[in-house]
């Protein structure tokens, strides 16, 4: 377990019962961000320090890898195991000039319904609740170190997607400060 004052740990707990809509939006898509694909499995980066929450868990499994450790589900759990990501997701705080910004996760775009609603589509106490977390995270050298990180993927993923898929409305809807959130 993660002592309650590390920053993760804080993280988990605002974002334990605030979700992207108001009604349960896996029953919109089927929980889709939880199943694998036929040969892949699912897994979601875990933030600095949150691998001690799963440790001998059963039903999980950690695999290191250069981005981070990956945490390897079973595409079930119950919602107080969730990890961060999970309970960010389809959002996801950036760290950009020294400053805090929530966008949709360029990841979101292949699986959740929700993404192509913008940050506008999801209930404010949630995107609140994840720049937030943002911003506790920032506050530790370890955990900004990996916002950076996660920011680049972002940024490259988004790059690539405007290339293949050019969309010029795209920064308003789908990335904000204090302006949105
Ligand atoms: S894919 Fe999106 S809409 Fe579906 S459960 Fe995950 S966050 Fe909710
Ligand atoms: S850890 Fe839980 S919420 Fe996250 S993908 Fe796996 S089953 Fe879904």
């Amino acid at each position: 377990m993660l002592p309650p004052e590390h920053p993760v740990a804080r993280c988990r707990a605002l974002l334990r019962d605030v979700t992207p809509l108001q009604e349960d939006c896996g029953r919109l898509c089927g929980a889709a961000c939880c199943r694998s694909l036929p040969g892949e499995e699912t897994g979601m980066l875990l933030f600095p320090g949150e691998e001690a929450c799963y440790e001998g868990r059963a039903g999980f499994r950690m695999k290191p890898t250069p981005a981070g450790t990956l945490l390897i589900c079973g595409g079930v759990c119950d919602r107080g195991e969730r990890p961060l990501a999970c309970r960010m997701f389809p959002l996801l705080p950036l760290w950009r000039d020294g400053a805090v910004k929530v966008a949709v996760d360029a990841r979101s775009r292949a699986v959740c319904p929700l993404a192509e609603m913008g940050l506008r589509g999801l209930r404010e106490d949630f995107r609140a609740a994840v720049r937030r977390c943002g911003e506790l995270l920032a506050e530790d050298d370890e955990q900004q170190t990996f916002l950076i990180r996660l920011t680049r993927t972002h940024d490259e993923l988004r790059a690539l997607r405007r290339e293949l898929m050019p969309s010029p409305s795209e920064p308003s809807r789908h990335e904000g400060g204090d302006r949105l959130v």
